[in-house]
């Protein structure tokens, strides 16, 4: 049993995640512990693991690059398995199409 260093749940399916990219992630957040062999690593849950990988993903096919470009894109939702920015227009017909009404929408920033 474990707790998962981004959620803080007790789980018992360990993931650790290892990076590197010549980039101190302590300054990101203090949850990243530098090993003997340089990488960072990081404990996670399988859920928060699967979050990594969507938004690593997301970053991957240049998502994040169009998300910038649009400042007013400040929604993340989970849309077949990854993360999509999206507008309170495009929040609204995709909450809609789902049959979600009276939601309000985390937005960042
Ligand atoms: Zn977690």
């Amino acid at each position: 049993m474990f707790t998962c260093q981004v959620c803080g749940a007790n789980d018992q399916d360990a993931r650790t995640l290892k990076l590197s990219c010549n980039y101190e992630l302590s300054e990101i957040s203090s949850k990243f512990q530098k090993e003997p062999d340089g990488l960072w690593s990081i404990r996670t849950c399988k859920d928060c693991r699967g979050n990594f990988l969507a938004i690593l993903q997301y970053w991957v096919e240049g998502n994040l690059a169009e998300s910038s470009s649009h400042p007013d894109r400040n929604i993340p939702v989970h849309v077949h398995g990854r993360t999509v920015m999206m507008n309170t227009k495009e929040w609204e017909a995709h909450t809609a199409r789902r049959g979600e009404t009276g939601r309000r929408p985390h937005r960042l920033g």
